[in-house]
């Protein structure tokens, strides 16, 4: 479930269960968990935070206060953003991680790693279990050379296509919001996006989801058009990709890697 209103991802791996990011009410992201991956949220071990902003992280506080056994993961600027947005959480749920620093859990190495962001610290990850690998980046204004190099030939990639830079620029938003939106730190465009997986679609790389996509700047299925477009001219093999886009706000399909 993705988009400029609220994102929340479901990641399994042997008995390892994992949210990241909770930006939905506690009812809607338990609804979306059972209905999307049959887990139940006491079965969570984690919740991993990639930024305090408010369409990542709204149910964060009532998910931890009603399932006591789930640890949140996120940075120290990521605890002060988002302290009055979420309310209070048990001390001992609350897990602080550095950038670049790998966080092992259960069959799961996480790393995380620097994105652009006009939050405090935010982050994107690199989940590997030894056999896979998938990378994520939810919000970057800009794709940084460290980010190729982190992200390069993973298994999965999820990456952000929040926008359409001609339907941003004639579209509603306020002047300062679309400057804001297209700036550095602010939302990867599908063409962005398309230029990135460009970079960092290997020989190992089978699956990859658009996600973030604006409801009022974007169209799934010009997100989808954009970047295959870009992957053909840079010889990217599209038979062997499996593209997709993340709905706004019900679960996409269940993916194996
Ligand atoms: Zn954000
Ligand atoms: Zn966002």
């Amino acid at each position: 479930m993705s988009s400029s209103a609220g994102n929340a991802f479901y990641l399994e791996s042997g008995q390892t269960r994992l949210m990241i990011d909770a930006g939905q009410s506690g009812r809607a992201l338990t609804e979306a968990l059972e209905v999307g991956s049959g887990c139940q949220p006491q079965e969570l071990a984690a919740l991993f935070l990639s930024h305090g902003h408010r369409d990542h992280v709204q149910g964060a506080g009532v998910m931890a206060r009603r399932y006591k056994q789930l640890s949140v993961y996120a940075t120290e600027g990521t605890w002060g953003e988002m302290e009055q947005i979420v309310g209070p959480i048990c001390p001992t749920q609350k897990k602080t991680f550095s950038v670049g620093k790998i966080i092992e859990l259960g069959d799961l190495k996480i790393k995380p790693f620097r994105v652009a962001h006009d939050a405090c610290d935010p982050v994107g990850f690199l989940f590997s279990n030894g056999e896979k690998r998938l990378g994520m980046v939810t919000d970057s204004g800009i794709f940084t050379s460290e980010m190729v190099k982190t992200l390069y030939n993973a298994d999965c990639l999820v990456l952000e296509a929040n926008h359409d830079p001609d339907l941003l620029w004639n579209g509603s938003y306020p002047w300062p919001l679309k400057k804001r939106v297209a700036g550095t730190k602010g939302h990867l465009s599908n063409q962005a996006a398309g230029e990135a997986l460009a970079q960092i679609i290997g020989p190992r790389t089978r699956q990859i989801v658009l996600i973030h996509l604006s409801r009022e700047n974007n169209q799934p299925e010009l997100a989808l058009e954009t970047v295959k477009g870009i992957l053909e001219e840079n010889k990217a093999c599209l038979r062997k990709l499996k593209i997709e886009v993340a709905p706004h706000d019900q679960p996409s399909n269940y993916i194996t890697i």
